[in-house]
């Protein structure tokens, strides 16, 4: 949900009059500013909602560090863009630290349960689940890991508590927002599968439709969920009341009496335990670390795919110089490029991958022995076979190949930096938009089906699938919060939702910023093309009517017209400043903002 929902969140925050630990008090019936782009200093907030971006604003100005405001806004967007991110679900925090000059991560990825096994999404027959039958079901729900996430990145890096990082999100759920398009299109969009569940509609399918666009839109329960984990702390969550809230809802969907929509599917329980919530853990792996032309690009290293796929990419195009090439040029090697890094990607990135292999996938000799398959006048036949990550480098060298993944649209993305230079990069998801379709009774949240983003089924014939379920695992992602440096210094910070197209959409906006000389918003609002090693990539229309005919010539596949791909948020660090942006129009638009705008912008 990007537009327009909410008329809680206003300017009073700014003449001093909030009560401390409240969303700051915009007047009822007026819009926090939903600009895409804020110049200025003293800090900025990114994301794709208005509210949230507002609460993530007023944070900083009371003095609150990006840590602060990233868990705020996050938290708030677990009440405005509650289909996309939320406590039923988990996401990748990446933060670098001023005063030490490090980039740190958080692994919240949803955990599978230890009672799936690799057959979890297979039929009594053998065969794979149809994706919907996974998704909705009790199986497709991981662990949840932002909560936990949230709580750490506070307890090492924040200056606030987590009760006072949640009040504002409480606020705005407890007092309500506007209702938008995109918030109504959403629950539209999932009218069949929240008919299901008697709490998912009691929540989002009041009287059996989606609420209307410009009603106010409450949710007590989650105000009181979040107030709940205030006062108790998470173990609340992750042992007592809400725990056991989760499990009983995973073990015994509560599946409606009489749905008012039919659907196909049996809806089946899955077998989280309360063990599982227990044990679960976030984890601080080392972020990945690529060089590209001068730069340096940090990321997220597994289970997410994103800082690999996007590092190997990168280390590809390095091979060329695209800075003196045409746009259409340039973007044929981006594909390329794309392509190539997500066939190694698929075959060998997952949760178990060594450390020594995803040290390999990023050195420059393998990106040159890909490289040298690109022929920028005659495009390769997608797919493209992986290459050998073997540490032998110097020929052309592929094996066998494989497919490609779900793209996936849902998750939202936020992008935070202080007055101190902290910055905060990270990416949160439910999986699919609605997640499961599950809102847990009684606590106003969803849960997440990040289980589906395990491949079902290993493919005959093929080798291992690093991507399979297992007890405890976490499932591939392609989330790509990143952030870039110069010369040691922040540069960049950038961030999307969208599935496997985060990983190209994050590429191509590092190429159109470095590579093509585009401004920040620029590189933002350009279009998009999305090539995961597929002989049907998709791009949106804008861009296939600015290049598809030339790529053609260059020997590219047709593209699929897609509406759009992702809905990015970013911050450039200028000498001048911040330059903080979000999408102009894709979802509805996004909302940044800075602490002190520079009025000569
Ligand atoms: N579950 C996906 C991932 O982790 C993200 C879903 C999306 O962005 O739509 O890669």
């Amino acid at each position: 949900m990007k537009l327009g929902k909410i008329a809680v969140v206003a300017v009073v925050a700014a003449a001093g009059l909030v009560v401390p630990g409240s969303a700051p008090a915009f007047a009822h019936g007026t819009e926090p500013p939903r600009d895409p782009t804020a110049v200025g200093y003293g800090g900025a907030v990114s994301t794709v909602d208005p509210t949230a971006t507002a609460v993530g604003l007023d944070v900083l100005r009371r003095g609150g560090n990006a840590v602060d405001a990233a868990v705020a806004a996050a938290a708030t967007l677990g009440v405005t863009e509650p289909f996309s991110a939320g406590i039923g679900g988990g996401g990748f925090f990446v933060y670098y630290d001023a005063k030490t000059r490090r980039v740190h991560t958080i692994d919240g990825r949803e955990a599978a349960p230890r009672a799936m096994g690799e057959n979890a999404f297979l039929k009594p027959d053998g065969t794979p689940m149809a994706f919907q039958e996974a998704r909705v079901s009790g199986i497709s729900a991981g662990v949840p890991g932002s909560l936990l996430t949230w709580k750490e990145a506070l307890r090492k890096w924040g200056s606030r508590s987590l009760p006072a990082a949640l009040a504002p999100a409480a606020d705005v759920a407890q007092r309500g927002f506007t209702v938008d398009s995109t918030f109504r299109q959403q629950i539209a969009d999932n009218a069949a599968q929240f008919a299901q569940f008697s709490s998912t509609r009691e929540l989002y399918l009041p009287g059996g439709q989606p609420p209307v666009v410009g009603s106010r839109f409450r949710n007590p329960d989650l105000a009181d969920t979040y107030r709940e984990i205030s006062r108790h702390g998470t173990d609340v969550f992750y042992e007592g009341r809400i725990a056991r809230d989760i499990v009983s809802t995973v073990q015994h969907p509560p599946v409606a009496a009489d749905p008012a929509v039919p659907w196909q599917f049996e809806i089946r329980p899955g077998g989280m335990t309360l063990a599982d919530l227990d044990r679960y853990e976030v984890r601080f792996p080392a972020p990945t670390k690529s060089d590209y032309r001068g730069y340096t690009v940090y990321g997220m290293s597994t289970p997410s795919s994103g800082g690999i796929a996007v590092g190997e990419a990168l280390n590809i195009l390095e091979q060329f110089d695209l800075s003196g090439m045409s746009a259409v040029e340039a973007l044929n090697l981006y594909l390329e490029a794309s392509a190539l890094s997500f066939a190694d990607r698929n075959r060998y990135v997952g949760d178990d991958t060594s450390q020594r292999l995803l040290d390999e996938l990023l050195r420059d000799r393998f990106a040159a022995e890909r490289a040298c398959l690109i022929d920028p006048a005659k495009a390769l036949t997608k797919p493209v076979a992986p290459g050998n990550p073997d540490g032998r480098y110097g020929d052309c060298a592929t094996s066998a190949s494989v497919a490609d993944g779900n793209p996936g649209q849902s998750t939202t993305n936020l992008t935070v930096a202080d007055k101190w230079g902290n910055i905060v990069e990270y990416t949160l998801t439910i999986e699919q938009t609605g997640g499961n379709a599950m809102v847990v009774p009684g606590r106003g949240f969803l849960l997440n089906n990040e289980m589906t983003d395990f491949n079902f089924v290993q493919t005959p014939g093929a080798p291992p699938d690093p991507n399979l379920p297992a007890p405890g695992k976490r499932p591939r992602s392609s989330m790509s919060p990143t952030i870039v440096f110069d010369d040691g210094k922040p540069f960049l910070a950038l961030g999307t939702p969208g599935g496997a197209t985060i990983i190209t959409t994050v590429l191509q906006m590092l190429v159109n910023r470095i590579d093509l000389g585009m401004t920040l918003p620029e590189a933002m609002a350009a279009p998009r093309a999305s090539q995961r090693n597929s002989a049907a990539p998709q791009a949106e229309a804008a861009f296939i009517s600015a290049y598809g005919a030339e790529l053609a010539s260059l020997g590219q596949p047709a593209f699929v017209s897609t509406p759009e791909l992702g809905a990015a948020t970013a911050i450039e660090f200028t000498r001048h400043g911040m330059i903080a942006t979000a999408e102009p129009v894709r979802r509805g638009g996004g909302a940044a903002g800075v602490v002190r705008p520079d009025k000569s912008h």
